[in-house]
Formats: C-alpha cells, sequence, structure tokens
C-alpha cells in the first residue's frame, strides 16, 4: 500500500506471527478478583481466561504507548537505548507506555522530558501503529509530531545518548521497525497530521 505521495504507509510491525499465537500464553493464570486458579476456555475471540471460581474473564490487551518525532531544522531528535533494555545499544524516538492516571498528551510531554530534558509542544498526531515486538509485548503506539520549547538536551530514564540526525537520514541503527517507516514518511511528505487539543501547561 503506498499513501499520496507514493510513499509506502503501514501500521503493524511485527517480529513473529502474533495470528498463531495463544493470545495469554503463560500469564493470567489466576483470577485478578479472587485469585482463583484461571480455566482456559475457547471462545469466539480465541482463548479466554475464565475464573473456575467466581467466574471473572480477564482479558490481554496490547499496552498503549506514545512515540514523539520532535522535528528541529530539519533534523530529528534521536535516542540510544541503554544496555538491558529492549533494543539496548540500538535508536529510537523518545517514547514509553501511557500510564493509567494520564492522557496521551501528558504521556508523550512526560516520555520526551524524562529522556531528553526538553519540553515541547506538541503539534498533531501524524501515525498510530500496533507494535508485536515480542510474544509477551505487543503496543499501540500514537505518534506525535513535536517542537522543542525549551530545556537542554539531557539523556534520562532509559536513553544514554541524544543526537540530532538529518530527517531524510541516513538514520542509525534502530531499535523499533516502525521508527524508521515513520521518519522515512514524515521525512518524505512532510504532512501536518492530524491536528491536537490545545496544548495545556
Ligand atoms: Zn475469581
Amino acid at each position: 500500500m503506498t499513501g499520496n505521495a507514493g510513499v509506502p504507509v503501514r501500521q503493524v510491525f511485527a517480529d513473529y506471527d502474533y495470528k498463531s499465537q495463544e493470545p495469554h500464553g503463560h500469564v493470567n493464570r489466576f483470577c485478578s478478583r479472587c485469585g482463583s486458579l484461571n480455566n482456559r476456555l475457547p471462545s469466539g475471540r480465541g482463548i479466554q481466561s475464565i475464573c473456575s471460581w467466581c467466574g471473572f474473564v480477564t482479558y490481554r490487551n496490547p499496552l498503549p504507548g506514545v512515540s514523539i518525532l520532535i522535528e528541529h531544522e530539519g533534523a530529528v531528535l534521536l535516542g540510544r537505548r541503554i544496555p538491558g533494555s529492549f533494543g539496548g545499544g540500538l535508536w529510537c524516538l523518545p517514547c514509553g507506555f501511557v500510564e493509567y492516571n494520564e492522557d496521551i498528551l501528558g504521556a508523550a510531554r512526560r516520555e520526551v522530558f524524562e529522556e531528553t530534558g526538553l519540553t515541547v509542544e506538541l503539534a498533531s498526531i501524524i501515525q498510530v501503529t500496533s507494535n508485536f515486538l515480542t510474544s509477551d509485548l505487543h503496543s499501540i503506539v500514537t505518534v506525535f509530531l513535536a517542537h522543542r520549547k525549551e530545556g537542554a538536551l539531557q539523556p534520562g530514564d532509559d536513553i544514554d545518548a541524544l543526537e540530532w540526525f538529518p530527517i531524510t537520514g541516513p538514520l542509525p541503527p534502530l531499535a523499533f521497525e516502525a521508527d524508521g517507516e515513520i521518519i522515512r514518511r514524515f521525512g518524505a511528505m512532510k504532512f501536518e497530521g492530524l491536528a491536537i487539543e490545545e496544548p495545556t501547561t
């Protein structure tokens, strides 16, 4: 599939055959409400974990994440992931998971600040992706375009180096396939993306 500028478009990134996997794997063995053993029973959508005592159904869903493309004078900011993290030593857009008590906009601003020391203005949503990274790590990531406001570059959290790279490449080795796709597509098309709520302070 190609987009309206002939640039390849993808939303699904999978490092394994996720459709053939048992969705609960080794997790959800016990009921999250009463602690009894769950039964694994077939249902319309595959295998469900249903409590053998109280009948409570435990669902397993992908983790919601955010990723932020910070553009500055034709460059994009990438961070190098610390050894021992997923994709350690490889580079990525600032990113992370949304906490239960925050919204996606707050999560994006927080992750940027924690990993880069910058405060940013979120400009738009430029992509949403399904990332099947491992059989235990499936995320759905909203990707924002952002512009720097203030702060000095200071790597933090699971990032140990920060560097600006030309948005049209070449890019360093990336931890997530989706990041390369997002940066290449944005560099080629420079689209505005989907407008978002007015930034809050
Ligand atoms: Zn139960």
